[in-house]
């Protein structure tokens, strides 16, 4: 069993974070598993070093531990461009020019809660464009129809609490619910979906541990497995720390900070209490 811990070195780990960390880490003990940190750090000038060396700090004062070095998706970008060029080949990929603006302004009537692991499915506006008319500054979106013609309904074991099981998503359900979704972005050649498909395979991931908000981009990834021939790993998509207020913790919510409870004196037993662990 091998799990991992995959933050983006953003701002400072909060209770949220504590929460995914100590569950993998958790599981990975209860079943004599591997514990592996990632750090997922496409998103240029917003991560930082000194975010980087606070989550390190903050994970071994949680008592974690993990081998090193850690893979980090900055230096990965080969390995992203391959995978894309896979899909392309395949012809599941178009580009696309349209701003959120064009977007906002194709969907006819935006429904409240048809939204899908980016929010409302895109449109459509670019598709059927060639790869080849590709020009800087577009962005790489998957033909999420072609791309289900080729593997029919995927599923995945689910063992987080409210949906533990087997999930299966039907092809039409997967074009309704998740769309065209951008595979690389204007400004970097991947996203969040292709690269934490391809670093889970490298890492050799069996179980995902992370927050329910991901539940909904799990079908997607599987897709982008079985379409790259990966392995699908099992999941648990654990739930959410909440503020008083009902609203999950944010990384700017720096009173929730690891650290802000470390200074103010608490232990590794009393937050693993108030996490309910
Ligand atoms: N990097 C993602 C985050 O900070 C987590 C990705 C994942 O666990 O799949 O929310």
């Amino acid at each position: 069993m091998i799990t991992r811990f995959a933050p983006s070195p953003t701002g400072l780990l909060h209770l949220g974070h504590a929460f995914s960390a100590l569950t993998a880490w958790d599981m990975a003990r209860a079943e004599g598993g591997v514990f592996l940190l990632r750090i997922e750090d496409i998103d240029g000038p917003r991560c930082r070093p000194e975010f980087e060396h606070a989550i390190d700090d903050d994970l071994h004062w949680l008592g974690l531990d993990w081998p090193v070095p850690v893979m980090r998706q900055s230096e990965r970008l080969p390995a992203y461009g391959d995978a894309l060029a896979r899909l392309a080949e395949m012809g599941l990929t178009y580009p696309c020019s349209c701003t959120r603006a064009d977007i906002r302004a194709a969907l006819a009537a935006p429904q409240e809660g048809a939204s899908g692991p980016d929010g409302p499915p895109y449109p459509g506006t670019c598709r059927g464009r060639a790869m080849a008319s590709h020009r800087p500054g577009d962005a790489i979106r998957l033909d999420i129809a072609r791309a289900v013609a080729v593997t029919g309904p995927v599923r995945f074991e689910e063992s987080g609490p409210g949906r533990a099981g087997r999930q299966a998503y039907r092809p039409d359900e997967m074009v309704a619910n998740i769309g065209d979704v951008v595979l690389a972005r204007k400004d970097i050649a991947t996203s969040y979906h292709l690269s934490v498909v391809v670093d889970d395979a490298a890492q050799g991931i069996t179980q995902v541990v992370r927050g329910e908000d991901l539940f909904a981009a799990t079908p997607l990834h599987v897709l982008l497995q079985r379409l790259l021939e990966m392995p699908t790993p099992r999941y648990h998509h654990h739930r959410l720390i909440r503020d008083e207020t009902g609203k999950r913790l944010a990384k700017r919510d720096d009173a929730r900070a690891i650290r802000a409870y470390r200074e103010a004196g608490a232990t590794v037993a009393s937050l693993r209490a108030m996490l309910g662990l």
